[in-house]
């Protein structure tokens, strides 16, 4: 990628000595001569780089300081700023407590000025590095290792967060439980892998099968659960359907795995209508929801597996 600075000095004589003591470490150069423009050039162009003079006309390298961090993209981007006032301390402590990430007096020394730059530039490297471990952490902390599906964690945050919303939309949720049938069958035939590889097909047929908007995820073992929005009880039904009769036509087979052939699944919705889910006093919880889903799916083992159970969530 590009290296671009931005220099913002009335003084070309002084952008210019500062461009040739940097040549090195910058691909390209974007030059302002006053904070107004330097504003523009920062937007346009969003450089990864600051150096400004402090004393400018109209808007001064503080202001513009000022600004640039209060900018979505301004944070973090290092700015040295460069004065040539006489009561330094003053200057500095204005500058760092606007958010200078140094301050030099002018005039600088060009190789301080690059040891300076350069000591900014691996922090910027290390913060860029520790963002990306942060995002690569947060999928981790909500991604089931074996599937690749969201987990419960995910599944919790990601419901609670539309029922609000349903509460406050007034619209129908559907909680959908689905556990595989003799799954420790399978294990005990075909062995621990063929169970796993089944988790992780069947983690793939669910993710192809699921609409826009239906929340699924790994809810534990041989355990998977989907959330529904907007869905009357008869449409929660069509959708259990869908993946119910999916599952049952699947051939599991695989090169690995040539024993392995069908498995079904028996399936537990609750489903919460308006009126309950928009109960002012009593709103439904995930965890009722739940429940209802569970009760429901011990109905569906219970009454043969390989089937369906619908229950309607009341308060
Ligand atoms: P049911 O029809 O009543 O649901 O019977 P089941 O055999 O599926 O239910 P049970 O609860 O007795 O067994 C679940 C099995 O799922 C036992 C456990 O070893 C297996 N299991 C859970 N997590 C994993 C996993 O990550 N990999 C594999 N291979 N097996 C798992
Ligand atoms: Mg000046
Ligand atoms: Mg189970
Ligand atoms: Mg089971």
């Amino acid at each position: 990628m590009k290296e671009q600075i931005l220099l913002v000095d009335d003084s070309k004589s002084e952008r210019t000595s500062i461009k040739n003591a940097l040549g090195e470490l910058f691909d390209d150069f974007i030059e302002a001569e006053d904070g107004l423009s330097a504003i523009k050039a920062f937007i346009d162009k969003k450089p990864g780089f600051i150096i400004t003079d402090v004393e400018m006309p109209s808007m001064s390298g503080y202001r513009f300081l000022e600004t640039v961090r209060q900018m979505e993209d301004g944070h973090d981007v290092p700015v040295i700023l460069l004065s040539a006032t006489k009561d330094s301390l003053k200057g500095k402590l204005t500058g760092f407590n606007l958010g200078a990430s140094d301050f030099l007096i002018k005039p600088f020394n060009k190789e301080e000025l690059v040891a300076r730059v350069k000591s900014l530039l691996r922090i910027r490297a290390l913060m860029t590095e520790l963002k990306q471990k942060n995002i690569l952490l947060e999928k981790l902390a909500i991604t089931d290792d074996l599937t690749g599906l969201n987990n419960r964690r995910y599944f919790f945050e990601a419901v609670r967060e539309q029922l609000a919303l349903g509460v406050r939309h007034n619209f129908d949720v559907a909680c959908m439980l689905l556990d595989i049938d003799y799954f420790k069958a399978v294990n005990d035939t075909h062995g621990h892998l063929a169970g796993d590889a089944v988790l992780k097909t069947l983690g793939t047929l669910l993710t192809t099968a699921k609409r826009e908007g239906e929340i699924l995820a790994r809810f534990g073992g041989e355990e998977f659960i989907i959330c529904l929005f907007n869905t009357d009880p008869d449409s929660s039904i069509k959708a259990a359907e869908r993946f119910r009769s999916i599952i049952e036509e699947y051939d599991f087979s695989s090169e690995q795995f040539p024993k392995l052939d069908r498995i079904t699944v028996s399936i537990g919705i609750s489903v919460c209508s308006q009126q309950v889910a928009s109960s002012k006093d009593n709103p439904v919880t995930i965890d009722e929801l739940l429940k209802t889903a569970d009760t429901a799916l011990y109905r569906s083992k219970s009454g043969g597996r390989n089937r369906i159970t619908l229950l309607e969530h009341t308060v």
